[in-house]
């Protein structure tokens, strides 16, 4: 039996890698399952999968979670510390599903222990990629992706040598909003923004993938996991989300993978690697499909997309930066305080500050150097707003 944790079981990957464990239940030994104030569904899967240990995000949510859990047999924790301990219980395999830098500490700590990151969580690989890469090498960890992009790429690299890759194209859908005209998006709500043409998943990433900020972040997750260079990575707009990545090689070569959109896809490819096991995911009619379109994203129109390419020129803790000013924009916008094209003029705004004063950019990266600048880059973009709100 392999021993496995899922960080952020609760949510639309958690739910989505529960999905696939239930089907075969004797394989798995589940240790943790964390979540934040979902606790009905965080305590019936954690009774169900017989987890050692539920952990909530919040601590008043402690009462509410040891209440459901009353004579399962399954431990109750709240807060950081516990979720840290929690992460650090030695297991073969994790699914790092947290939204936002909220998952960096807890997906260290697995590394720590030699598990293999099965990394949904891009955020941690943007705001400390050098870090994740470090530790895992240190302990003889191993990172695999999860974004259907990246599970693209790296099953289109399968014995193929990086160093004969020439680029490494990944698709996005345009989101909510790509047949809207440019004009219309300074109008776009917060509901509008939260429904996606193609995928199912959290709030936070859908609103993301409407304002491009999604694959902004993709692009330097590409960087970080692949190690290959930012003009070497190319963004196309693929409105079916069907082809999820290609990969170009020396000889002009293009390897495309190809999919429904379905996560399982990805969490299953990564849960089982590096065999290849039957999926529950729908399988392709081509015939049907007919065809698949391509177009370029249009920079006036997503301009999150051109600010991923500067902050991979700065490099060091600039995706920190960049992270926890698109966090606190995204929260702003959530709250109605920030219009859907203020989000990228506020994260615009504060690489600006960042890039013209001294803020230890280039310092060691460690966890408590990124935290910090995370901090500073969120408050910056707390004063950022001031400009925006309605
Ligand atoms: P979600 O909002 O549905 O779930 C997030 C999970 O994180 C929940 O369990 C929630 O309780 C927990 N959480 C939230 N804030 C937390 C905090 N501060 N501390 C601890 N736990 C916290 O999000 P999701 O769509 O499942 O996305 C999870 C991650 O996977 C994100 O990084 C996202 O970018 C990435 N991802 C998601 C999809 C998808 O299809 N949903 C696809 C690719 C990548
Ligand atoms: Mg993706």
């Amino acid at each position: 039996m392999r021993k496995i944790s899922i960080f952020g079981a609760t949510g639309s990957i958690g739910q989505n890698t529960i999905d696939l464990i239930r089907r075969a239940p004797g394989d798995y030994d589940v240790v943790a399952l964390t979540g934040g104030a979902n606790i009905a569904r965080l305590a019936q899967d954690a009774i169900a999968l017989k987890a050692d240990i539920a952990v909530t995000a919040y601590d008043d949510q402690l009462p509410a979670l040891e209440a459901a859990l009353a004579g399962s047999g399954v431990a109750a924790a709240a807060g950081q510390a516990a979720l840290a301990e929690a992460a650090a219980r030695p297991v073969d395999w994790v699914m790092s599903a947290i939204v936002g830098a909220a998952g960096l500490a807890p997906g260290l700590e697995a590394l720590k222990q030699g598990a293999t990151l099965a990394l949904a969580n891009k955020e941690s690989l943007v705001c400390a990629g050098a870090l994740l890469l470090e530790t895992a090498r240190r302990h003889n960890a191993r990172l695999l992706p999860v974004d259907s992009e990246h599970s693209a790429v790296f099953q289109g690299l399968v014995g193929e040598d990086i160093s004969a890759v020439e680029r490494v194209v990944i698709t996005a859908s345009g989101g909510a909003f790509r047949d809207w005209p440019q004009e219309q998006l300074k109008t776009a709500t917060v509901a509008q923004a939260s429904s996606h043409p193609n995928w199912d998943m959290g709030q936070r990433i859908t609103i993301d993938s409407a304002s491009m900020f999604n694959k902004a972040l993709e692009v330097i997750e590409t960087r970080e996991f692949f190690g290959v260079a930012p003009e070497q990575i190319e963004v196309v707009v693929h409105p079916e989300s069907i082809v999820h990545a290609l990969v170009g090689f020396r000889d002009g070569a293009l390897m495309a993978h190809l999919g429904a959109p379905d996560m399982r896809h990805a969490i299953g490819y990564a849960l089982h690697w590096p065999e290849r096991r039957e999926l529950p995911v729908e399988r392709l009619d081509l015939a049907r499909l007919a065809t698949l379109t391509f177009r370029a994203p249009d920079p006036a129109r997503y301009p999150a997309l051109q600010l991923a390419y500067d902050v991979m020129d700065r490099g060091g803790l600039m995706g920190a930066v960049f992270n926890a000013a698109k966090e606190r924009a995204l929260d702003h916008f959530i709250a109605g305080r920030i219009g859907f094209l203020d989000m990228a003029a506020v994260v615009a705004r504060v690489l600006a500050q960042f890039d013209s004063a001294d803020r230890g950019l280039d310092e060691a990266m460690t966890l408590d150097t990124v935290s910090r600048t995370d901090h500073l880059a969120r408050m910056e973009a707390d004063n950022a707003i001031l400009d925006y709100v309605r």
